[in-house]
């Protein structure tokens, strides 16, 4: 019987344990503070940083919203970063993507604090990961692997497969699978033989951006499929957006040992891992342990 890998309850779960580790560091006088900041008005991430603000406070954080318009210089938004890395109220600090064409994104991940990159995509955090050093690890990749803990699969000596390699998704979450003993294969548009490739694995992660792309045959028998891909194809009856992802669902389930469905697999826990990261940034810049509530998931 194929496990459908719960996102939604794991991420709720998650999040209360980060509830509570939230509220054993209020006996300490201590709040985490999340800054999300957003320049220009695309409505995809005003939703999402309206609701990274909404999960922030009920976990019991301190929420910081910085809403900028489109026509915010490059100096000036660095400007905002540095005072926030200079914030002792402010833990984390995510500058929403994609930003307006003239503000380089990379130039500033690079100004936010190393020690306030919740979101694990500065040069040194992306290093540290590489090199096997405690870090800010990616959200999305970091919720993959909570994931698929809770599967309870054997990584160690697996063949994975991981499908796309964008340094938000695709690279950290190789590097995640390799740190589990995995045999991984990164593959990406240029890749030969990709259904082959993929027959070949035990754990697929597909990361790719194209609707249903891996079809349900190209999952080895028993495998565990993680579908990373959010694509809108279209309204359903109701009128809201349509979304499936980047696996073909209804045929990778026959093979498949457990798989994530979309919407309700990554999805949810990518703003759950956003939290523990801001949690464990405050414990970190204050020299103390994050609260061990977390066994069952990292
Ligand atoms: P990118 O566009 O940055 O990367 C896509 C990757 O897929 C690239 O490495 C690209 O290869 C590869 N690719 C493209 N076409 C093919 C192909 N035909 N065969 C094999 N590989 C191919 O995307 P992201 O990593 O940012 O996102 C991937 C998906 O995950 C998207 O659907 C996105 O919406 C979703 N996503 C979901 C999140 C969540 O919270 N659940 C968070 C982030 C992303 P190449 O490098 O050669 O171009």
């Amino acid at each position: 019987m194929t496990q459908i890998i719960d996102g939604k309850q794991i991420a709720a779960q998650f999040k209360d344990a980060i509830a509570e580790a939230v509220a054993d560091l209020g006996t300490q006088d201590i709040k985490p503070g999340l800054a999300v900041v957003l320049v220009g008005d695309d409505p995809a991430s005003d939703v999402y940083v309206r609701n990274k603000g909404i999960s922030t406070t009920k976990a019991g954080m301190a929420s910081f919203e910085f809403r900028l318009p489109a026509s915010t210089s490059e100096s000036e938004l660095l400007e905002l970063i540095e005072s926030l890395n200079n914030r002792d109220d402010v833990d984390g600090i995510l500058v929403q993507s994609p930003v307006p064409d003239h503000i380089n994104y990379q130039t500033i991940v690079d100004t936010i604090s190393p020690t306030k990159d919740v979101d694990g995509f500065h040069p040194i955090n992306a290093g540290n990961l590489l090199i096997g050093k405690d870090g800010f690890v990616a959200c999305t990749p970091l919720g993959c692997s909570i994931l698929l803990k809770q599967t309870n699969t054997e990584l160690s000596g697996k063949n994975a497969i991981v499908i796309g390699r964008s340094t938000i998704v695709g690279k950290p979450m190789a590097m995640l699978l390799l740190q589990s003993n995995c045999t991984v294969t990164i593959a990406h548009s240029r890749t030969v033989d990709l259904a082959a490739k993929c027959r070949e694995a035990d754990i697929v992660v597909a990361a790719v951006g194209i609707p249903e792309m891996v079809k349900g045959d190209w999952i080895k028998p028993g495998a565990v499929v993680i579908d990373v891909g959010i694509n809108r194809v279209g309204t359903s009856e109701s009128g809201k957006a349509k979304l499936v992802g980047d696996v073909e669902y209804a045929s990778a389930y026959q093979n498949a040992s457990a798989i994530t469905p979309v919407p309700g697999g990554v999805g949810p826990m990518t703003i759950a891992c956003l939290l523990y990261n801001t949690l464990k940034a405050a414990c970190a810049r204050r020299g103390i342990a994050v609260p061990d509530y977390f066994s069952d998931f990292i």
